[in-house]
């Protein structure tokens, strides 16, 4: 489909609003935008969330269509295909734009969707630089996907700025980076990143999904491309499975839209519909799941039976004093923790918490648990693994919504099986 090349839509626009209603909306969302700059929960429930002006209704209607009705043969108009653009996906990438600082947002079926959508503007023959504390499935899609279509990759600690300088090449064209990162959350300098790959035309690129932009706006400090797993913080409901991308450049935001159309990784109207609902709580949600975070992570760290706690919170962890400046208020909801045990301790330690289940995920209300070097970071090389500090003594908890007293008295009491 798509017969008419596509323009990115402006800052602000209601992209995906039904069409006879699309001047009032769109002079709506401008006005709310520009004549009265909102804080960024006000933001989360108003932009992209438009009044259905046939019923009144306050939240929009889902459509499900898969096609539009065309006016004239041939005649461009703003939705004809639904993979193409859906007004209910639409709602939910104008809200995302706003939220992390973008002028566009797509949205993707999966997170891996959407990272991948960006390792598609790489062509053969180029190279990328990625960190080496990443989410396991970006590592796989790196080594085993890109790496068939000529596309090297290095791995680097993106937390000192000289292993950037030593694995760049001439052919590098993109920094991928984590921060925190997955699953030791350290901490990367993302202005001094954004600056070095700036000055050598290196296009970069933050996954976002552990900080979210309630605590870390990369395009404000100068990142060209935030990808998002929407499964995680931004649905927040364990209940969806999507991705996202939004960037700061019209032209960058237009590439990616055409490479989404061409490949169709698209995420479905329900999907986006929650999504959506999702983001309206995002602010509320990660400042709670933060502060139960740093209990926790208060907690394990006096306790006998841990032997180290990786949380940027935490006065010890490398990248406290950078986290407290890049991060807004909060250290995250995402903690690891290092057990006194082996392998087999420390996956019954993982087995026997109760309102910590076990599963992979993160970022919803319910808090998960997890053993990295079996679960979340199993797609890494054996060797990577242990050189990268994923030991089998490596505990992930991802802190939800419960009260953070039933969440320690939980841990201390699987503690004290060990
Ligand atoms: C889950 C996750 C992804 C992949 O997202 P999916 O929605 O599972 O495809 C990418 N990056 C990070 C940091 C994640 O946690």
């Amino acid at each position: 489909m798509d017969p008419h090349p596509r323009e990115a839509a402006p800052a602000g626009s209601s992209r995906g609003y039904a069409r006879i209603d699309r001047d009032v909306l769109t002079q709506t969302d401008e006005e709310i935008r520009m004549k009265s700059p909102m804080h960024f929960r006000t933001k989360a429930i108003h932009i992209g969330n438009p009044t259905d002006r046939a019923t009144g209704a306050v939240v929009p209607p889902i459509y499900v269509a898969s096609t539009f009705v065309m006016e004239e043969a041939g005649k461009p108009q703003e939705y004809d295909y639904s993979r193409s653009g859906n007004p209910t996906r639409g709602n939910f990438e104008t809200t995302i734009a706003a939220l992390e600082g973008g002028v566009r947002g797509l949205a993707f079926a999966s997170g891996m969707a959407a990272s991948h959508c960006a390792t598609m503007l790489l062509e053969s023959g180029q190279h990328v630089i990625a960190g080496t504390d990443i989410y396991g499935g970006t590592y796989r899609l790196l080594h085993k996907i890109c790496c068939r279509s000529g596309i090297s990759v290095s791995l680097a600690d993106t937390t000192i700025l000289e292993n950037l300088e030593q694995a760049v090449r001439p052919e590098t064209k993109m920094l991928w980076l984590e921060t925190p990162g997955n699953p030791r959350m350290s901490i990367t300098d993302l202005r001094q990143a954004a600056l070095w790959a700036k000055q050598r035309g290196i296009l970069t690129v933050v996954d976002n999904t552990f900080a979210t932009p309630v605590l870390t706006r990369p395009l404000e400090m100068g990142i060209d491309i935030v990808v998002h797993s929407a499964t995680k913080y931004l649905g927040g409901h364990s209940d969806l499975l999507g991705g996202a991308i939004v960037v700061g450049d019209a032209d960058l935001g237009q590439r990616l839209y055409y490479t989404q159309n061409a490949t169709g990784g698209v995420m479905s109207p329900w999907d986006s519909f929650l999504a959506s609902r999702g983001l309206k709580t995002l602010e509320l949600r990660v400042r709670e799941q933060c502060r139960s975070a740093q209990e926790i992570a208060n907690f394990l760290s006096r306790h006998p039976r841990v032997s180290r706690v990786l949380y940027p919170g935490l006065t010890e962890h490398p990248g406290h004093s950078l986290a407290k400046k890049q991060m807004d208020g909060a250290y995250g909801a995402m903690l690891s923790f290092e057990v006194e045990g082996d392998l087999t301790q420390t996956k019954r330690l993982v087995e026997s918490t109760k309102l910590f289940r076990l599963a992979v995920s993160l970022g919803a209300v319910e808090s998960l648990i997890e053993q990295p070097a079996t679960m979340s970071h199993a797609s890494y090389d054996r060797a990577d693994r242990q050189e990268f500090g994923i030991t089998d003594s490596l505990v992930r908890l991802s802190v939800g919504l419960e009260h953070p007293s039933d969440l320690i008295r939980d841990l201390a009491e699987a503690l004290g099986k060990l």
